[in-house]
């Protein structure tokens, strides 16, 4: 996105979602998406790319098979490696006390930069061009906070993903390792309106959408 030169590719997602073959044992690396990026972004991204993985591992571990394996194994590896690093990525906010569910906060503003960079790296895959609105991105597999016990859904959230859903409809779901990592886009040239919405491990849901009429909206 910014204007230095192109010198390594970046991979959207981070390659880090991916199991290696000879680790799972089959191959579920094929025809990454990757973009143009300069040096600095690349390489300053990658404690980003740790907390991303780290936010949707903790919340999909259950989900599928290579979840599971990708949590288990180059996870916990890391964790070991620099438990410091990961232990600034959530702050524990306890069970819950019917034991339903474990609560852990998060940098939303840090996770969806990751996403930003996701959305539009992906735009420019698909369409060849450079998308620079602001993007708005909601998942329903956040809350917004606990209260009385309970977690607490983040309403305008699913709101955004109604529209979304309904703007997607008729768009093929793209990805070429779906246990890990599906999408869906539009593009509508006459509205300016950009929308997509992707999976992780069968399970984590986030949808993103941007036009200049949202970017008005919110100012
Ligand atoms: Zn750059």
């Amino acid at each position: 996105m910014c204007s230095s030169p192109e010198t390594s590719r970046e991979h959207a997602p981070p390659q880090c979602f991916f199991p290696e073959a000879q680790e799972i044992g089959r191959d579920l690396r094929k025809n990454l998406v990757t973009v143009p990026s300069c040096d600095t972004h690349n390489s300053k991204k990658s404690k980003d790319d740790e907390f991303f993985r780290a936010v949707v591992l903790f919340t999909a571990v259950a989900a599928n098979k290579v979840a599971k394996h990708q949590f288990m194994g180059k996870m916990m590896r890391a964790v070991a490696r620099k438990p410091h690093a990961y232990s600034h990525f959530f702050k524990d906010e306890g069970t819950l006390a019917d034991g339903t569910a474990h609560a852990l906060r998060i940098e939303r503003e840090r996770f969806d930069t990751c996403i930003d960079h996701l959305v539009r790296a992906i735009f420019y895959d698909t369409y060849k061009q450079k998308w620079i609105l602001p993007m708005f991105i909601v998942s329903p597999n956040f809350y917004s906070t606990i209260d009385n016990d309970r977690a607490v859904p983040h309403s305008p959230t699913y709101d955004a993903i109604r529209v979304s859903r309904q703007f997607l409809g008729q768009e093929a779901v793209r990805g070429e390792n779906p246990d890990i990592f599906k999408y869906r886009v539009r593009y509508d040239e006459e509205a300016k309106m950009y929308a997509f919405a992707g999976i992780f491990y069968d399970f984590f849901e986030v949808y993103s959408a941007s036009s200049p009429e949202l970017t008005n909206a919110a100012i």
